[in-house]
């Protein structure tokens, strides 16, 4: 006898092959994030030809921008990426899994005491300060390790780095070799504004105190750097947000593929009647009889409260059966109102999925909305949604493991 297989009996993050992940997925979901690793590798592509001869690193910091940093690293990496940016040390970690021959550095800062934590999983400290640099030198004359770090400088930022006078400090080092920096580095502040003179400011002091590392690869370049020139694009450049589909020109269109995609369910449809009000605070009152679809997101799942609609101010719009339609009252918890009045009456049903993101409403779209921008919304996407990958090969570097067998075998 044959035993179908059941579907509570699949074990909770098991992989399958996109299609099957979807369809499992599409039973019990209310939110359903779907990550195109394919357009990941060919934005990543096409920023690594825009900064040839400059080697194209990947900013994977934040779960890849709310991605999946283990998937993005993996794909990229299969791309040809050789070189991964985290925050911390525990994103770092679930990198390394990911791609074990890439170098991965660790933006965050040095901490004291770490340093053995680096070397187990051979990735390199962003040092910022001298204080972490004497402690960094400490623990590898100790240990013996020369796993090498990057030197982080302030060109104007003033958040992170040594200050350009403390960088002229260590050129002596430098120049006695045997240093054990890898990578000297500084950060854009206003890379995405064309015009913004503090561009070339940073870009003249950067290549002035990179010049007297002799020998160290120099990188400058955010996703929004690489697009002010070629002069900003030094050894090696360092994009994220683009990467994730977000325009690192807001100046100008949007150059990337987009990548995530954002569906929820059509929990309920009901009618109002002209006068009434939706939702906390009755701050949307219907104008005309008034048909309402009631969606299985929220603030709670990166819906931000601000893309609310009140009565005298527009909010953000969902695609429903193919057409955008604008959300009636307080975006609330987990679930959003949207008003399908002028849809078709039998294009809209309890169950339909609707487009959150993606079918024209970008990421950049609903940040506006949100009175934010693209990297808040990307790292704020909620942990409810059923995630679907698509493309990467993801499958192939990796392979899934076989569907789940029946508990009771069939003869
Ligand atoms: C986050 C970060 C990046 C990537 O910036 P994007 O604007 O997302 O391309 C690059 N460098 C540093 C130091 C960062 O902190």
């Amino acid at each position: 006898m044959n035993v179908a297989p059941d579907p509570k009996s699949i074990p909770q993050g098991t992989l399958f092959s996109p299609e099957a992940n979807q369809a499992v997925a599409l039973v019990t979901a209310t939110g359903l994030l779907t990550v195109d690793l394919d357009a990941i590798v060919a934005n990543w592509r096409k920023l690594e030809k825009t900064a040839v001869p400059a080697e194209c690193a990947a900013v994977v910091k934040a779960d890849a921008y709310g991605c999946g940093a283990e998937q993005v690293a993996r794909a990229l990496a299969g791309a040809g990426c050789k070189t991964f940016f985290v925050a911390t040390l525990d994103e770092a970690r679930v990198v390394r899994a990911a791609v074990p021959a890439a170098s991965i550095y660790v933006l965050g800062g040095f901490f004291q005491n770490t340093g053995e934590a680096y070397a187990k999983i051979d990735c390199k400290p962003v040092i910022g300060d001298l204080n972490e640099l004497a402690e960094w030198d400490v623990f590898c004359r100790r240990s013996g390790w020369s796993g090498g770090a990057a030197i982080h400088i302030d060109t104007g930022m003033n958040r992170l780095g040594l200050t350009v006078t403390e960088a002229q400090g260590i050129i002596p080092r430098i120049n006695a070799g045997d240093h054990g920096i890898t990578l000297v580095m500084s950060h854009l502040a206003s890379a995405e504004l064309l015009n913004n003179p503090a561009n070339a400011r940073q870009l003249s002091a950067f290549r002035e105190i990179a010049s007297l590392f002799s020998g160290v690869p120099a990188s400058l370049a955010n996703s929004s750097g690489i697009f002010l020139g070629a002069q900003f694009q030094f050894d090696l450049v360092r994009p994220g947000c683009a990467l994730y589909g977000i325009n690192p020109t807001p100046e100008a269109d949007n150059p990337m593929l987009p990548v995530v995609e954002l569906k929820a369910r059509i929990v309920q449809i009901r009618n109002v009647e002209r006068g009434e009000t939706v939702g906390y605070g009755g701050t949307w009152t219907a104008r005309r009889p008034t048909r309402i679809a009631v969606v299985s997101a929220g603030y709670a799942d990166g819906y931000f409260r601000a893309a609310s609609a009140n009565d005298g101010t527009r909010g953000a719009e969902v695609v429903v059966a193919g057409k955008r339609c604008p959300i009636a009252g307080r975006v609330s918890m987990d679930l959003t109102a949207v008003d399908v009045t002028d849809l078709d009456k039998n294009a809209v049903r309890r169950g339909q999925w609707v487009t959150l993101i993606g079918e024209g409403i970008t990421v950049d779209e609903l940040a506006h909305h949100f009175g934010t921008i693209g990297y808040e919304v990307m790292t704020s996407l909620g942990k409810r949604y059923a995630r679907i990958y698509k493309g990467g090969n993801a499958t192939a570097e990796a392979p899934a493991p076989p569907p789940a067998e029946p508990a009771v075998a069939s003869s």
